[in-house]
């Protein structure tokens, strides 16, 4: 039953912008200030205050827009949506309904619907060891957060698994982060996601009824989130029973799903265009003032690095993904040291693994060059790989030159024409085991792995197995 069936995932996410102050007031954003600090009469909704649009906050959706690749509507439009909730003092939020500033566009193969301006609510914080409004138990408001410049952006339901979500919101945090516009901090709540999750039959083009999981504060959480909502949905279906449209949370710790409410229609908002503002118009210039913020995203960075530099596709994502890390790869490239790049990018998570996987490589000791100069002296089998791996150990505890660090500590490659170094070690390995001599110069080639292991051994991981193979059995061939 479980097989015949499959998820489809559509994903809102909540983004506020890093502005220097509020979506339409002059009040600073703070994280970590005392609360009510930074509060006016226009985001504390009294009456007779206007709001003023934030120009940073439309030219960061703006450069959201051209990243994803949507369409910017010249003019959009702001609607109040009503409710009443304690955190929203003016008991409507200031939205976009039907004209967003932007439409369209997509993040790898999942398509966005939209991106639009709103501004956020304040901040319920429950005081208590239970939580609840209970007994001594109390509900205060922080008004600092209230108005802080958000975008949402959208999905098409295109995610099929809990797991695809999570990569994509993975992908959707680098390349906000690397457009600067928000700081992306799920458990400071500056990216903040719903997921709609419903089932299907295999094959069918209709949608299923979904249910919407709200706001999870960790995208693992939410990954695991889905995947429960999942099951339960195909426990359901495979009972005979309905799904049913609801808003649902779900208790990482004891992985359960419970009702919030039942869904609410766009109707019970009773939305309607914001009279005290003018519509939002994005000129050319607004535009290409925005397109000139927008670099090479995560997505285009990783095709590059496969089609120009021939990286393996996961490789390119890996450092793509991260800037950090593809600052630095390409700057080992640019380096031109004698090692192509996918040699070069060979030795990325090796230097990672050393430093530490949440440091810049770029403040190790290790130099790109250097990083480069390694990797082309193991490519050109003058260091083997595994004195390489020395070698870049006492680069990163020391720095240096890793051509000198190899003449140092006697690193390079033992090879035939090294004296009769390695051609020695060759002899004494055919003397020491003339049983797998015997058997290799009668054609088993299985045998030769004692033999190799042994030059391996004494000489202390510098010669290359390729070469020592190959003379291993040139000298066998001698024999004969
Ligand atoms: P609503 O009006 O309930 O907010 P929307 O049509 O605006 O619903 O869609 C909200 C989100 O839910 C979008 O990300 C969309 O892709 C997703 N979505 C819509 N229908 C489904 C469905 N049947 N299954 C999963 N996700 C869905
Ligand atoms: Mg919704
Ligand atoms: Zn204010």
């Amino acid at each position: 039953m479980s097989s015949s069936y499959e998820p489809v995932i559509g994903l809102e996410i909540h983004v506020q912008l890093r502005t220097r102050t509020k979506m339409f007031c002059g009040c600073e954003l703070s994280f970590g200030d005392p609360p009510n600090v930074h509060c006016c009469p226009v985001c504390l909704g009294l009456p007779g205050a206007l709001p003023v649009v934030n120009a940073a906050a439309v030219d960061f959706a703006v450069r959201i827009g051209l990243a994803l690749g949507s369409e910017i509507a010249p003019r959009s439009l702001f609607h109040r949506k009503n409710y009443f909730y304690p955190d929203s003092p003016k008991a409507y939020q200031i939205s976009q309904y039907d004209v967003p500033i932007c439409s369209g566009g997509c993040l790898g193969d999942v398509r966005i619907h939209r991106v639009h301006l709103e501004e956020d609510a304040a901040k319920l914080v429950h005081i208590g060891s239970s939580g609840r409004i209970h007994g001594s138990d109390r509900s205060v408001v922080d008004f600092n957060r209230c108005g802080t410049p958000l975008v949402e952006i959208v999905t098409e339901p295109d995610l099929r698994s809990p797991e695809q979500a999570h990569e994509f919101l993975t992908v959707l945090r680098t390349t906000l982060r690397q457009l600067e516009v928000s700081d992306v901090n799920m458990e400071e709540g500056s990216l903040r996601c719903d997921a709609n999750v419903s089932i299907r039959p295999v094959g069918s083009a209709r949608l299923g009824t979904k249910t919407e999981l709200k706001n999870m504060n960790s995208f693992r959480f939410l990954q695991r989130g889905i995947r429960a909502e999942i099951v339960r949905q195909q426990e359901l279906v495979a009972a005979g029973e309905p799904v049913v449209q609801e808003t649902l949370h779900f208790d990482p710790v004891s992985e359960r799903l419970t009702s919030l409410r039942s869904k609410e229609e766009a109707h019970d908002y009773r939305y309607f265009p914001e009279p005290d503002l003018v519509p939002l118009l994005v000129t050319p210039e607004m535009r290409a003032a925005a397109a000139e913020r927008v670099p090479e995203l995560p997505t285009d960075r990783a095709r590059r690095f496969e089609a120009e530099l021939g990286l393996r596709p996961g490789t390119a994502r890996d450092l793509a993904f991260r800037r950090e890390l593809s600052d630095y790869f390409e700057r080992a490239v640019a380096a031109d040291a004698g090692a192509t790049p996918v040699e070069v990018a060979n030795w990325i998570p090796q230097l990672v693994e050393r430093i530490g996987s949440a440091a810049d490589p770029a403040q190790s000791r290790v130099g790109p060059e250097a990083l480069a100069t390694l990797a082309a002296l193991v490519a050109a089998k003058r260091v083997s790989r595994d004195a390489g791996r020395e070698v870049l150990t006492t680069l990163v505890a020391e720095g240096g030159d890793p051509q000198a660090i190899v003449e140092r500590e006697g690193l390079g490659t033992l090879s035939d024409d090294d004296g009769d170094g390695l051609a020695a070690l060759v002899d004494s390995a055919l003397a020491a085991d003339p049983d797998a001599a015997a058997k290799v110069a009668q054609g088993n080639m299985k045998a030769i792995g004692p033999l190799v292991g042994y030059v391996m051994r004494e000489s202390k991981g510098r010669a290359d197995g390729g070469e020592v193979t190959r003379l291993i059995r040139e000298r066998l061939a001698e024999q004969v």
